[in-house]
């Protein structure tokens, strides 16, 4: 299958609150515009969020409108669950060549739920980072865009079952999709891949993954998310119990040679806006946040301030050398040289929460091979990669404000793109 344009026309690659930016902002000049997101719904890690700051609004307020910006513009046309497999051609004239999965589920969904209610099959989910479970058929999330259920074929019974079909009143489902292939034809290409979260199981000293009350920054904020395992209740996972001392561990793998060489510009805010999360539950934990130095400039440091007047978060300058767990209450000792007082510093608490550092998705495979990556991974978008542009944390670490700005940015490089250009 193929599609082709009169070349007024952007393949945005990623549907993260970059991606859409780009696409919406392109679709709105006039531009056609094919968004191809590798997950069921757009939205991508900010949808993730429990609350953004500065103003600690809930990730509906952006992401809901760019949903229905995308909805009644006939002009962008997205699919979800698709993989880029190549990307030829040149300014002007590339061909996208993309692997459409199979939902098993089809435009009919009304997203009753009544299929989720009778599948025997359950599966890890991704969108709480392994910390709850749902059925082989189900909701991406409460704020999924397209708002449609779909089906994990990689753990689904399919014919042997078949329950979700019976029970379905609609006719959705039909386990016999099968992966399709789109050729689509563009000027421009952008690629909004975004980040994941360092895998923090490489740190051995934070011994995450081993000890159960270390969590990650990412999880931390599904832990209280309303629509999160736990309904929102920020409590330790070994034994749910409620927080009465709580550590923030910075630059968790980030700024160091061994791991990410480099900082992630906003793990010290996510941290800083976590300790409001704690606060909001438990008048009277006591916080400590580990640092090396509080990154916060510009417009954030009003943030800063407010949560330093907070007497109890402390904020420790130190590098946390090591953690500690008691086998019996599984508590966390953290073990830092606190640098203003020159003293080691064991800090005993309920849990504690890793700040790791964002890692650029790449799509190097699918890509010419003259697309430009830096050291870290972070795709460079310039002049070496005519047509082909880089966008959000795709090409540097950032937060949601200035992805979009970017966005909106790369749109505009996106659609002057002409043949030869
Ligand atoms: C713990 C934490 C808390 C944060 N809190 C805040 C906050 O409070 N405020 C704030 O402003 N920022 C915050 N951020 C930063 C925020 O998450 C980023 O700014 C934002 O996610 C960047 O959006 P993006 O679209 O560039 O990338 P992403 O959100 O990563 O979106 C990229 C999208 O591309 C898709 N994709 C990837 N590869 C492919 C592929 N090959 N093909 C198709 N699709 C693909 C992904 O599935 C995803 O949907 C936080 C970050 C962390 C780590
Ligand atoms: S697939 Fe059918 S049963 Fe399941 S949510 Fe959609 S309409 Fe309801
Ligand atoms: S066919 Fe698959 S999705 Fe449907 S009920 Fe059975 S296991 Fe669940």
């Amino acid at each position: 299958m193929a599609m082709t344009n009169d070349n007024k026309s952007v393949c945005v690659i990623g549907g993260g609150i970059s991606g859409m930016t780009t696409a919406i902002e392109a679709a709105e000049i006039g531009y056609e515009v094919y968004l191809i997101e590798q997950s069921p719904s757009l939205g991508g890690r900010v949808a993730q969020l429990n609350q953004y700051f500065p103003k600690l609004c809930p990730p509906q307020c952006g992401i809901e409108i760019n949903y229905k910006r995308i909805r009644i513009n006939p002009k962008v046309r997205y699919f979800t669950l698709a993989e880029v497999e190549r990307v030829s051609g040149e300014p002007g004239n590339f061909t996208v060549t993309l692997r459409l999965n199979p939902k098993y589920v089809n435009e009919k969904c009304t997203a009753c739920n009544k299929c989720v209610e009778v599948c025997p099959v359950e599966r890890s989910s991704s969108f709480n980072y392994g910390m709850s479970q749902t059925k082989a058929i189900y909701l991406p999330h409460e704020m999924a865009f397209p708002m449609k259920y779909v089906i994990d074929g990689t753990v689904c019974q399919k014919d042997q079952c078949a329950k979700c079909v019976a029970a379905c009143p609609y006719g959705a489902i039909d386990l016999s999709m099968q992966p399709k292939k789109l050729d689509i034809n563009v000027n421009s290409v952008v690629l909004a891949t975004g980040w994941s979260p360092y895998d923090a199981a490489k740190i051995d000293n934070l011994k995450y993954g081993i000890y159960k009350n270390i969590i990650r920054n990412v999880e931390m904020e599904r832990l209280a998310a309303p629509n999160g395992p736990t309904h929102g209740k920020i409590v330790r996972p070994s034994d749910n119990k409620e927080i009465k001392k709580i550590a923030f561990v910075q630059c968790a793998g980030s700024r160091d040679e061994n791991h990410l060489a480099y900082c992630s510009s906003i793990c010290c805010l996510a941290s800083m806006k976590q300790a409001t999360y704690v606060r909001s539950q438990y008048p009277d934990a006591d916080i400590y946040i580990f640092y090396i130095d509080i990154r916060a400039t510009g417009r954030f440091e009003d943030f800063f301030t407010k949560v330093q007047a907070d007497n109890k978060i402390t904020f420790i300058k130190g590098k946390v050398a090591k953690v500690l767990e008691d086998s019996q209450t599984n508590d966390i000792t953290v073990v830092a040289e606190d640098i203003l007082s020159g003293k080691k510093i064991y800090t005993t608490v309920d849990m504690a929460v890793l700040a790791t550092g964002m890692v650029p998705n790449g799509l190097t495979a699918a890509m010419p091979s003259d697309i430009v990556y830096d050291e870290f991974g972070f795709a460079v978008s310039d002049l070496q990669t005519p047509g082909i542009y880089a966008t959000g944390c795709a090409k540097k670490p950032a937060d949601v404000a200035g992805c979009i700005q970017d966005a909106t940015g790369t749109a505009l490089r996106a659609i002057q793109t002409r043949v030869g250009v």
